[in-house]
């Protein structure tokens, strides 16, 4: 397990961007090094672990594009159309055949090109005359209709990049090179707690003033998303030593520590104190909204990440802090989400030098164009805002108001996790 300093998340400023955040989470955080070969039908978002050059060309062979008939180049019809004996036909499948210039051969999508033959007219667009010849029209260029060896990817280029976080389309691309096994990052292990007195778990008995533990389970799932395997370790008590212990405890069999709730700096928030009691901790106060101060600490070298409890700061800071925080400690290429430019259908105020994120539903203006519609209220707590949402609407420190008709960029929740 990768070992970090105490002091690696401290810095000096008052506030921090969320830029400089995530530039301090990427620089500081040790990708782990242990990797496993996994079958193609396993690897869906994996972390590619090696960069993987293509051992064949794409296609493999030069091949027809479409049905029709393949002729030689050098003899095609320029001014008027012309006949052709066709001579051989050639499937899908099939070995090449070589053609005889000034005739055709039938050829089908994805059969190797005749030897000799370069372009390949449609069947839609040629007619056989009595004699049986084909007769092709005049006009077609040298070339059409063929899929050289190679066009897509040549043999040996770095098709997919370590890091990679594999999806079905690079699958498809290591199944076209004749791969079975890939070998990717390990899994990485997480461990989740929520904290606080008042949180009863899902199937216990809840007493009147307290509230099922949500925040646990939309950790998880999203951690799972990001291909973790989690340690689901229930609720820690507002209590300093059991939090201490408990978090100690699990150090050394985690890659990272994550809770949500009790880093505030009430009475009551005993996060920081627990974790200060057993390791290293600073509260990052981020200039982000929803969000309140992220705590970031080290306990027995493993990185400890403290969200807020609050449902929806607790959904915003995973996505900017513990996100790319998985994402580093796995190796993975990360490049921050990129929001979708959509017309705002509402008005908002805001104090610059803070990023903000609305909660929205997406739907079609009069005009079709698509249009931002913001949740009516706006709490840290209502977790119907997340639910009744289509993404957030992020609007950057330089902004201090939106009118409606504004551009504003949205990022949609499944490009968020
Ligand atoms: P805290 O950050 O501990 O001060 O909690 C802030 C608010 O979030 C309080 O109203 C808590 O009851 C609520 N909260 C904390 N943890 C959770 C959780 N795991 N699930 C749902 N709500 C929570
Ligand atoms: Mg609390």
């Amino acid at each position: 397990m990768a070992q970090l300093s105490d002091d690696c998340f401290a810095f000096g400023g008052p506030m921090l961007s969320v830029d400089e955040a995530v530039g301090i989470i990427t620089s500081k955080v040790i990708a782990v090094s242990e990797t496993e070969r996994v079958a193609l039908a396993e690897a869906d978002g994996r972390i590619l672990a090696r960069d993987i050059a293509a051992p064949l060309p794409l296609p493999p062979f030069t091949n027809s594009a479409v049905d029709g008939y393949a002729v030689p180049g050098s003899g095609l019809p320029h001014d008027k159309e012309r006949a052709f004996p066709v001579s051989g036909r050639v499937q899908a499948g099939a070995a090449a055949q070589a053609v005889q210039a000034g005739h055709a051969v039938r050829i089908f999508t994805g059969a190797p090109m005749p030897e000799g033959a370069d372009t390949v007219f449609m069947q839609e667009d040629v007619r056989l005359d009595d004699k049986g010849h084909v007769v092709l029209p005049a006009g077609l260029k040298p070339g059409a209709n063929v899929r050289p060896a190679g066009e897509d990817i040549p043999k040996g280029h770095v098709a997919l990049k370590a890091g990679q976080r594999l999806r079905p389309q690079d699958i498809a691309l290591a199944a076209a090179f004749g791969l079975t096994e890939l070998d990717v990052v390990r899994r990485l292990r997480i461990a989740v707690f929520s904290t606080g007195d008042e949180l009863a778990s899902p199937g216990d008995p809840r007493a009147a003033a307290q509230l099922f533990d949500s925040n646990r389970f939309m950790l998880m799932a999203m951690l799972k998303r990001l291909g973790c395997e989690v340690s689901d370790l229930g609720i820690l008590r507002d209590a300093r030593e059991p939090l201490a212990k408990a978090l100690k405890q699990v150090a050394h069999r985690h890659d990272l520590i994550l809770t949500t709730g009790g880093v505030s700096t009430g009475e009551e928030d005993h996060v920081k104190a627990g974790v200060e009691s057993v390791g290293s901790l600073v509260l990052w106060r981020m200039a982000i909204k929803p969000g309140r101060p992220v705590a970031m600490g080290i306990i027995g070298g493993t990185p400890f990440i403290g969200l807020p409890g609050n449902p929806v700061a607790s959904f915003v800071t995973f996505v900017h802090v513990v996100r790319p925080t998985v994402l580093a400690l796995s190796g993975a290429i990360a490049a921050p989400p990129v929001p979708i430019p959509v017309r705002a259908a509402f008005s908002y105020r805001k104090k610059s030098g803070r990023r903000e994120y609305v909660r929205v539903t997406l739907r079609r203006g009069d005009d079709g164009a698509v249009e931002a519609v913001k949740f009516p209220r706006e709490g840290a707590g209502l977790l119907s805002s997340l639910v009744d949402t289509d993404g957030l609407v992020e609007l950057g420190e330089s902004i201090t108001k939106v009118e409606p008709g504004d551009r504003v960029g949205f990022l949609g929740y499944a490009n968020l996790l």
